[in-house]
């Protein structure tokens, strides 16, 4: 406030604004509402001086005081109080500033809020801890009695605790420029909720025909409520003054009490407390919970945000309301307007029929064991689309522990589904083409080679028989030379054929060489190995020759049957060197391996 003066007209001028108003407000209220002590009901004094200790630098403090003490010798005496007793009012009035001072300042050394609960508690015990000190020391100096003592604790407590909230908040109010920025209507309404107060404060307590002493409660309630913590400080201020001074005066109800003075007073002061302790600490939860209800709402808006950019949605299933919340994504993902009403029926309605089971069991599940689940499915937008959902969440219990709501996320996966689908039929047809021998569509000789490795495993782990038949076209050069080597290469695809066409659908076929091929025969005794090689040999012979525009071609085939070998080319060996007896024997025929 005083940001740009030098020292020496800073203090100038501390000491004089808490002279001027100090001993201003000390006469008004003991000319006004003195009691039977030459105690006032209130003592405003006490309230602003420490406002303004609040409010001016450390430095100014030692002027205020100086100025203080002079406004207030000068009040109390020129009230009629002797000077001995004025000079102890002074000092008690002094300390209990001091001691309210430094219990502020030591709880909450920044500025002092009203806006926070926390600054309120501590401001009202120092208050509080402040006046039973002064109220003390008063009794003391003035050696008085426990009345007097209580009577000075309620005035002083009234004081501070209602006129020190409104000037430190008006002071940082005007400080931050704050009026500008509040918006017209709030301003008329603030003023409209004053004046009412005002006025129902007046009709009152100034007459004592009617009991209305529960009308200007209303109007400080509203003023909290409404205004927050300036508005219960204000109204505040406007029914102490008025109550105050209408009662100081000899009119309204407090004065139709038939009783003591003492008790006029202290029944009005302990209205005005009792006024005081409901509304302040209102006012600073109000203000508490319309920050929450802010944060909460920016928290909504950032999450919202935040699930458009990462186009994931959440929902709510109310498991005892038996309705449904959707976030605006998780409206996206199923394709509506943000805000279509829908239900639980029609949530799980939009799952494809062969996914809408399996969706329900999971969510039953969770409901059943409280833990987390994740499901994927398919679902059927409203346009008509599908698409695939893949939805995380948890249980929320209630205070018995049972299931009250199922929260869930829900987000879009069909461009992933799609890609690993991409993704797996490219690998399956990648490692077709790295497991086929081009020229025939049979297996290759690396991919023959595998399975028989995994087959001779099989037979030695379960003991089944195990049969490998090697065959080789007979003359095969020939046929190259005298037709040239495409017509060979359609014998070979020929021969392929037919010796598939001849085998068991559980028996592999698989060309290891040029026009060298691997049958693998599982399961299969050596008589049953026999035939199935002799069918094979067979549907080549006879199916050559049937085919008119090709050369006639044979094939000479190998036996061998699984007898323990360690590895694939043991038995192979074997088959080979039966394919050599049968193509010595002739060709055209099927030998066994010895
Ligand atoms: P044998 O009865 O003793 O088996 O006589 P063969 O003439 O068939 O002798 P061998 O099996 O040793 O000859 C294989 C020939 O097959 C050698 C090669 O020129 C030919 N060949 C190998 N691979 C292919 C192929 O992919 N296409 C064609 N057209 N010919 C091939
Ligand atoms: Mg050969
Ligand atoms: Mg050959």
């Amino acid at each position: 406030m005083t940001r740009s003066l030098t020292p020496r007209v800073e203090a100038v001028f501390w000491l004089l604004l808490t002279a001027t108003g100090y001993s201003l407000l000390a006469s008004l209220s003991l000319y006004a509402t003195k009691g039977a002590d030459n105690i006032a009901a209130v003592w405003p004094a006490s309230g602003y001086l420490l406002a303004l200790l609040l409010l001016m630098p450390p430095r100014a403090r030692a002027a205020a005081f100086g100025g203080m003490a002079v406004a207030s010798m000068a009040a109390n005496m020129w009230a009629g109080t002797p000077f001995w007793s004025s000079l102890a009012f002074t000092v008690s009035n002094g300390v209990e500033a001091t001691i309210a001072l430094w219990l502020i300042r030591r709880r909450e050394p920044g500025e002092l809020s009203f806006m926070n609960p926390r600054a309120v508690v501590v401001f009202c015990i120092a208050a509080v801890v402040a006046s039973v000190a002064s109220a003390a020391l008063a009794t003391l100096l003035s050696a008085r009695t426990p009345d007097f003592f209580l009577s000075w604790l309620t005035t002083v407590l009234l004081g501070m605790l209602i006129v020190t909230p409104p000037i430190v908040m008006l002071a940082r109010m005007m400080d931050l420029k704050a009026f500008d920025k509040v918006p017209r209507a709030m301003m008329a309404e603030a003023t409209a909720i004053l004046i009412t107060t005002g006025v129902v404060t007046v009709i009152t307590f100034s007459q004592s025909h009617f009991p209305m002493t529960f009308l200007p409660c209303i109007a400080v309630v509203a003023a909290a409520h409404r205004l927050g913590p300036f508005g219960a400080a204000a109204g505040m201020l406007i029914v102490t003054i008025i109550a105050s001074l209408l009662s100081g005066q000899g009119y309204g109800p407090i004065v139709a009490i038939e009783s003591d003075p003492k008790v006029k007073v202290l029944y009005l002061q302990f209205y005005l407390l009792s006024l005081l302790l409901t509304t302040l600490p209102l006012a600073a939860l109000l203000i508490v919970r319309q920050r929450l209800a802010k944060r909460l709402e920016q928290s909504h808006r950032w999450l919202l945000q935040a699930e458009a950019a990462a186009l994931v949605g959440h929902w709510r299933v109310d498991l005892v309301g038996w309705t449904i919340y959707w976030s605006d994504q998780t409206y996206r993902v199923h394709g509506l307007e943000p805000g279509t009403p829908v239900d639980v029926d029609y949530s799980v309605q939009q799952y494809v029929d062969e996914d809408r089971a399996a969706v329900t069991r999971v969510l039953e599940e969770a409901v059943r064991t409280g833990e987390p689940f994740e499901y994927q499915g398919r679902i059927v937008r409203a346009d008509g689309q599908i698409r695939h959902v893949k939805s995380h969440g948890s249980i929320e219990r209630g205070r018995g522990g049972q299931a009250i709501a199922i929260f869930g996320t829900v987000q879009d996966v069909t461009e992933t589904v799609e890609n690993a689908r991409i993704l797996e039929a490219a690998r399956n047809a990648a490692e077709r083409v790295a497991n086929t021998d081009m020229l025939t569509g049979l297996p290759n000789r690396r991919h023959t080679l595998e399975f028989l490795e995994r087959a001779i495993a099989g037979a030695r782990e379960h003991g089944a028989p195990l049969a490998v038949a090697i065959f080789d076209i007979d003359h095969f050069k020939r046929i190259n030379d005298a037709h040239g080597h495409a017509t060979g290469d359609r014998v070979i695809r020929h021969v392929a054929q037919r010796a598939k066409s001849a085998l068991r659908d559980e028996d592999m076929l698989g060309r290891i060489g040029g026009e060298e091929f691997v049958c693998i025969l599982q399961r299969s005794s050596a008589q049953a190995a026999e035939i199935v090689a002799e069918r094979v040999r067979k549907a080549v012979e006879t199916g050559t020759a049937a085919e008119g525009e090709l050369p006639h071609a044979t094939i000479s085939i190998g036996l061998a049957v699984y007898d323990g070998e360690p590895d694939v080319e043991e038995l192979l060996h074997r088959a080979d060197q039966a394919l050599y007896a049968a193509k010595r024997d002739g060709r055209n025929r099927m030998r066994g391996a010895a």
